[in-house]
C-alpha cells in the first residue's frame, strides 16, 4: 500500500475498488467517509466529462486543501450517436444498472454495428495550484446482444474489449484493471504525480 494519500471525491465504491487496484501500490486512496467529509457532492451539471470531473474534484479540493481526484466516465455507443455518454449513470429516466443495460440492448436491437467505447476523465486537484489537471483514457470494444458475466459493475456485462472474447464482467478484475479506460487515465495521473510530488 502506498504512502501518499489521495482523496477520491466520489461515493461510488465500485470505482474506488478499481482505483485501489490500479493505484494502490503507489498511493493510499481515501474515501470521503475516511476523512469524514459530509457535504453532498455537487450535481454533475457539466456538458462534458472534463467539466463534471472538475466540478467534483474542485469542490472537495477547495474544502479540504488536500490532493484529491474525481473521475467522470461513460459508455459511448457508435450506432446510438455516442449515447449514453456523460448520461451513462442516468439515461432516459433510468438509473438501475440492470435497467440501463436492458435499455441499451433494446435500443440497439439487431443493429450490426456494435462498436462502443468506455471513456474516463480524471480531474486531479492540486492544492498548491488551487486548480485541477485532467487525464483521460478510453477502451474500444463492442457490445454483446445479451448480458454475460457477473463481475464488475454498470455496463460491464455488455462490453467486450477489442482483442478479447469475454465481457468486462467475465474478466477477472486484475485483467479489466490493466486495460480499462480508468486504468489508462490513472496511469497518466500516476506518471504526473510520481514526477511532480
Ligand atoms: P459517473 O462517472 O459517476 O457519471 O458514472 C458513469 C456511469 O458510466 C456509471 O454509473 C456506469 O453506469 C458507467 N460506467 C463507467 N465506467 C464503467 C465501467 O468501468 N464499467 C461499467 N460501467 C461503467
Amino acid at each position: 500500500m502506498g504512502t501518499i494519500e489521495l482523496i477520491f471525491a466520489s461515493s461510488n465504491p465500485d470505482k474506488k475498488k478499481e482505483f485501489e487496484d490500479i493505484l494502490g501500490e503507489a498511493f493510499k486512496i481515501l474515501s470521503l467517509s475516511d476523512i469524514e467529509f459530509k457535504l453532498p457532492l455537487p450535481e454533475e451539471s457539466g456538458k462534458t466529462y472534463v467539466e463534471n470531473a472538475h466540478l467534483k474534484a474542485e469542490f472537495v479540493g477547495l474544502h479540504t486543501q488536500r490532493l484529491c481526484f474525481a473521475d467522470d466516465s461513460g459508455l459511448e455507443v457508435e450506432a446510438l450517436n455516442n449515447e449514453p455518454g456523460i448520461h451513462s449513470a442516468r439515461y432516459e429516466g433510468l438509473s438501475r444498472p440492470e435497467d440501463l443495460r436492458q435499455r441499451i440492448l433494446q435500443k440497439l436491437g439487431a443493429e450490426p454495428n456494435r462498436k462502443a467505447r468506455f471513456v474516463c476523465v480524471i480531474a486531479l486537484y492540486l492544492p498548491q495550484e488551487l486548480s485541477c489537471m485532467s487525464f483521460s483514457g478510453k477502451v474500444d470494444g463492442a457490445l454483446t446482444t445479451e448480458e454475460s458475466g457477473a463481475k464488475g459493475f454498470g455496463y460491464d456485462p455488455l462490453f467486450v474489449p477489442d482483442s478479447y472474447n469475454r465481457t468486462f464482467a467475465e474478466l477477472d478484475p486484475q485483467e479489466k484493471n490493466l486495460i480499462s479506460h480508468r486504468a489508462h487515465a490513472s496511469r497518466l495521473m500516476l506518471k504526473y504525480l510520481l514526477k511532480n510530488q
